[in-house]
């Protein structure tokens, strides 16, 4: 959009001088100071369209983009997998199922292409409200795939949600099977997995590999790359995700919180960033925890207030790296009944679109 927007205000400016230096060559001579700004002008003019040409040269008709949609059961490593592919760690990840809510897009620069990673929730059979609006971010999966990404671990083949597989089967774009956490399995095992999902899946690909170890990663990254369609870039090529600094703040914390914390604490817990300003050498963020109940913010809080302490300075530092800077973090926590079960909340939240 910033190419096309300059390059039509650049003719623009190109044909006005034009029209303005044969009026002035007529009708009365020109001063050196005027023939200075133009010469400063055709200067600039000139640099102006070498950046357009550059620019234009970058994005070649060649170039490569699209979308790979991953999906599979919670815990299997989908978030390990992004964050390996995208070589950042955009999506958190902990041993709790459950700990992606959003649709999240880790994004790949190379000149020639851009490959867009959508991370998602694991799939289930939703119990509460918070669960359906994830499941929404799942079912989009098979709406803008170039690449559908599925990723499973040895001995849980099978899709937690009805109707999942067939939507896999049915799907027109390409189908990657990836066969996650080998380190843990036997090659036997690991025969007897592929086996079974090359017969249930005979138009997909499979590829065995550990996301945690890297191992394996490299070659899927290529496979994938070959897939994608002819494309210009969906997002500026600077950019690795569609996710705010915001939302990257938060999920950090509640990743704090998920390692943390037991039972039903970690899923009552949502995390909303109220202020973040740049200052000199620092970051300043305010955020608020917002919990279910009274007895779950006394426990967030901790004797002393040692439990927030302790995911404060957690999140503080792994933060202080992801942005390179200095933060200054303050947490807060608040009750707000029921958010999980509720349409306004949820709303807020930005789980909820419709
Ligand atoms: P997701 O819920 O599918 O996004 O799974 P996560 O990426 O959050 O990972 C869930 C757990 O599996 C975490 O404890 C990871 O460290 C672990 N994990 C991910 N990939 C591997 C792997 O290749 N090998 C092993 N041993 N563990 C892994
Ligand atoms: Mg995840």
């Amino acid at each position: 959009m910033q190419v096309d927007q300059s390059s039509t205000s650049g003719d623009n400016t190109r044909n006005s001088d034009a029209e303005r230096s044969n009026g002035t060559e007529s009708h009365q001579p020109e001063s050196p100071q005027q023939t200075s700004d133009e010469a400063q002008a055709d200067v600039r003019e000139n640099e102006l369209n070498a950046l357009l040409a550059q620019d234009r040269e970058e994005i070649s008709p060649n170039h490569k983009a699209g979308f790979v949609n991953i999906i599979g059961n919670p815990n299997v490593g989908k978030s390990t997998l992004t964050n390996a592919l995208v070589g950042a760690k955009l999506s958190i990840i902990t041993p709790k199922a459950q700990t992606t809510r959003h649709r999240i897009f880790g994004i790949v620069n190379e000149p020639d292409f851009q490959m867009i990673i959508s991370d998602t929730p694991g799939v289930m059979d939703p119990q509460y409200k918070l669960q359906d609006h994830m499941m929404d971010f799942v079912w989009e999966v098979f709406e803008d795939a170039d690449v559908l990404l599925c990723v499973v671990e040895g001995g849980a083949t099978k899709l937690k949600a009805q109707g999942m597989e067939e939507k896999m089967q049915a799907a027109e774009a390409p189908l990657v099977i990836v066969v996650n956490k080998i380190d843990q399995m036997e090659q036997s095992q690991l025969e007897a997995v592929v086996a079974e999902l090359s017969e249930a899946y005979p138009r997909a690909e499979i590829y065995p590999l550990s996301a945690l170890n890297s191992f394996g990663v490299d070659e899927l990254k290529r496979v994938l790359i070959e897939k994608l369609p002819l494309s210009p870039p969906y997002f500026d090529k600077t950019q690795i995700t569609d996710k705010s600094e915001r939302f990257i703040v938060e999920e950090k914390i509640r990743e704090k919180i998920l390692n943390h914390y037991k039972k039903e604490i970690p899923y009552a817990v949502e995390v909303v960033v109220q202020s973040f300003k740049e200052e000199p050498n620092l970051l300043r963020i305010h955020a608020e925890i917002h919990v279910e109940r009274d007895s779950q913010k006394g426990i967030l809080i901790g004797h002393k207030g040692a439990g927030l302490k302790r995911v404060g300075s957690e999140a503080r530092r792994d933060l202080e790296r992801f942005f390179d800077r200095k933060i200054h973090l303050e947490l807060f926590v608040k009750v707000q009944h029921n958010w999980r079960n509720s349409d306004v909340w949820l709303k807020r939240y930005g789980y909820k679109r419709k």
